[in-house]
Order: C-alpha cells, then sequence, then structure tokens
C-alpha cells in the first residue's frame, strides 16, 4: 500500500477472501471525500459570490461536509465499520437530497441527485437496500412533486420515474453478477488453497505446508522461550497390509490413522503425511516429558484400532514413534525431524510397536511393549 493509499484508507489490511468488502471499503472511502470536496465547492462559491444559491440549502451543505469528513475518518483503517458507516451515509445522503428538491428551486439539474444515488447504494449496500432506495426515491418525487416550490411537470416526472427505474434494473443485475463473481472466486481461492495445503488421501496437511507452519510455530516458540517437540509416526509393516489385502485397503487403514492421529492432539499442534505411511506431529508448549506421554497415547490408539476394510473384516496395525524435543534455541525443524528419525528407526529396531525418544538418556524414557 503505498503512503497516499494509507493516507485515504488508513492502516489497512485485507485477505484474499475479502476481496469485495475490500472493494466496498475503498469505494466508501473515495466517495466520502469527493462527496465533501464537491459540496464544499458549493459552498465556497456561496461565501464567494460566484455561485449565489441564497437559499437554506447552504446549512445542510455545511452539515453534510461535516458528516462526510465524520464518516472518513470512522471508517479510515477500521473495515469492522464499514456496513454501519455506508448506512449512516446513506441517510445523510437522504437528508441532504430531500434538502435539495425542496429548497433548490432554480436548479433544473437538482433531480440528478437521486440518481447518483441509486448505483451507489447497489454498489455499497447490496441489492435488497438498492431495490428499497429505488421504491422510496420514486414515490418520494411522485408525491413530494406537488409540494416543492417549483414543481416538475408531468413529462419531466415520467422521464425522471422511467430513467429511474431503468437505472436501478440495470445496476441490479449487475450487482448480482458481481456478487456472484466474487463469491465464486473466493471459493475456489480457498479450494485451491485447501488442495494446495492438504493431502488429498487423508485430508492432513502435505508435507510442504506441515514444514510452513512447523517453521512459524518454532518461530513464534523462541520468541516466547517455550519449548517444543516433534513425534514421527511410521505403520509397522505396511507394505505387507497392501501385498495382502490391496491398495485399496492400505488407503482406508491410512486414513482411519490419520483420523486417529488428528483425535488424539490438540487444535494447536500441526499434524503432516509427510511421506506414503509417515506421518509428523509438532507439538509447540511441550516438554520432551509430555511428548513421551503423547506418543504413548498415540501408539496405544492406534493398536486399540481396527479400520474396516469392507466385508465386516478389519485390520490392526501398529505403529513405531519418534519423540524429539527442542534443546537449544537453534533447533530448526529439519534437525528436529532428524532426531525423531533416528529415534523412530531405534523404535524399529528395538521390535515395532514402541515409542523412542532422541536421544534416550534412560531405560526408563523408553516407552515400549514387548514386540
Ligand atoms: P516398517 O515396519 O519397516 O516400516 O515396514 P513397512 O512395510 O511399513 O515399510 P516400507 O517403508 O517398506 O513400506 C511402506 C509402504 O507403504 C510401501 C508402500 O506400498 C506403502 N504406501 C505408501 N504410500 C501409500 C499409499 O498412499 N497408499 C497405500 N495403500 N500404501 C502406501
Ligand atoms: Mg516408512
Ligand atoms: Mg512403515
Amino acid at each position: 500500500m503505498s503512503q497516499f493509499e494509507r493516507l485515504i484508507f488508513g492502516n489497512i489490511e485485507f485477505a484474499d477472501s475479502e476481496e469485495h468488502l475490500e472493494f466496498q471499503f475503498k469505494f466508501l472511502c473515495i466517495v466520502l471525500l469527493c462527496g465533501a470536496v464537491f459540496t464544499a465547492v458549493f459552498v465556497v462559491g456561496e461565501y464567494t459570490r460566484l455561485n449565489p444559491l441564497d437559499s437554506p440549502h447552504v446549512l445542510t451543505m455545511r452539515f453534510f461536509i461535516v458528516a462526510a469528513l465524520s464518516l472518513w475518518c470512522l471508517l479510515r483503517g477500521q473495515k469492522r465499520r464499514f456496513l454501519a458507516i455506508a448506512w449512516v451515509y446513506e441517510a445523510v445522503c437522504i437528508v441532504e437530497y430531500i434538502s435539495v428538491l425542496a429548497y433548490v428551486p432554480q436548479d433544473e439539474l437538482r433531480i440528478l441527485w437521486l440518481f447518483t444515488n441509486i448505483p451507489g447504494v447497489y454498489l455499497l449496500l447490496g441489492r435488497k437496500a438498492g431495490f428499497v432506495i429505488t421504491v422510496l426515491s420514486v414515490f418520494g418525487l411522485l408525491f413530494g412533486n406537488a409540494a416543492m416550490i417549483q414543481p416538475y411537470s408531468q413529462p419531466a416526472l415520467a422521464t425522471a420515474v422511467v430513467s429511474m427505474v431503468y437505472l436501478a434494473l440495470f445496476f441490479h443485475v449487475f450487482s448480482s453478477r458481481s456478487v456472484s463473481y466474487y463469491v465464486r472466486m473466493r471459493e475456489s481461492n480457498e479450494r485451491l488453497y485447501h488442495l494446495a495445503m492438504h493431502d488429498t488421501l487423508t485430508g492432513v496437511l502435505n508435507a510442504r505446508a506441515y514444514y510452513e507452519i512447523c517453521d512459524r510455530l518454532i518461530a513464534t516458540a523462541r520468541r516466547n522461550a517455550r519449548p517444543y517437540a516433534v513425534l514421527f509416526v511410521d505403520l509397522d509393516h505396511f507394505k505387507s497390509i497392501n501385498d495382502r489385502h490391496g491398495h485399496a485397503a492400505g488407503d482406508v487403514v491410512l486414513k482411519s490413522i490419520a483420523a486417529t492421529l488428528g483425535g488424539n492432539i490438540r487444535q494447536s499442534d500441526a499434524l503432516g503425511r509427510i511421506g506414503g505411511e509417515e506421518f509428523s506431529i509438532f507439538l509447540p508448549d511441550t516438554s520432551r516429558d509430555a511428548a513421551l506421554q503423547v506418543a504413548e497415547n498415540i501408539r496405544l490408539a492406534i493398536e486399540r484400532r481396527c479400520p474396516e476394510i469392507g466385508g465386516e473384516q478389519c485390520l490392526r496395525v501398529t505403529a513405531s514413534i519418534g519423540v524429539a524435543g527442542s534443546e537449544s534455541a537453534i533447533d530448526d525443524m529439519l534437525t528436529l525431524q532428524q532426531r525423531a528419525d533416528q529415534a523412530m528407526y531405534r523404535a524399529k529396531a528395538a521390535g515395532r510397536n514402541r515409542v523412542s525418544l532422541f536421544p534416550a538418556s534412560s531405560p526408563a524414557e523408553e516407552l515400549a511393549l514387548p514386540a
């Protein structure tokens, strides 16, 4: 964002999914500023007598300038206020237009203000509000015309009403198309993002996304001087499941194990599939002892589960889990993953279906079952 944009819109960021809101927010900021500036030109014209209005409407114009500038100040940098401010602005505009119609008799173009309002309402407040304001404008003009100091002729009134309805129809169609375009774009962006981040078979993070998230979690943990740990989960003799029951059965088991892993960790932990039957789990804010306990719970949960592979058959599977905890401030994800890898291979060598810690400082830290 350039310095100039920051001045107009304030310090504000929009997510990819807020593209429509970003357009509406910026449009409203510009409309508020332009409305205030253009109205100020008329007020200056009155003061300098270059364009004397000699009407109580000058007072309404002053009110409009103050209101538009105040709303702009309130809106800058505050996207959550957009809708409320857009509605207040519309109310201010209606007051301004009624004042124009009532107090500016010599201006034949005064009806134009109603026309400029309709597209703005459609763009800022949507179709329902656009429809309501159009109906109010049409009926207000039809029934208020007689009360004006200088009423419009019947043909002028008919032309104004037909043009206003035409304009509203045009913007009704335009805004439904553009909103559905924004919605579809947001949905397809979300779908693409999900596909780019997740493993298609199991639905957990894919390796690239997992490591990216781990790097961020490590940076946060370092800033807060908190411990963290990595679990490396490798299923035992998985190849033989494929060989005996087929690849499809193996896939079913993988999905079921991924669900078991997800069900045994916290919302704040990260779970990724980093290889065929290999999963890695990052545990922020977790000591090595706590990580060992989580790993043991996971090992037991996998052991107890018997994923159904069809034909009333279920397959029991076990996992070997390597655990590595952060030891110094320079531990990065690669180092931690390599250590968890080594610990996992030790668990395999010791007979599988067990948890192994890197480094194994005492036999008590090796939570293991007899193979
Ligand atoms: P170990 O106990 O030593 O880990 O033995 P293992 O058989 O699990 O080890 P290995 O790494 O040799 O085999 C992993 C197998 O996982 C090989 C491959 O056929 C299978 N695999 C990898 N990705 C998938 C997948 O997406 N679906 C299925 N069904 N199987 C997969
Ligand atoms: Mg493996
Ligand atoms: Mg394996």
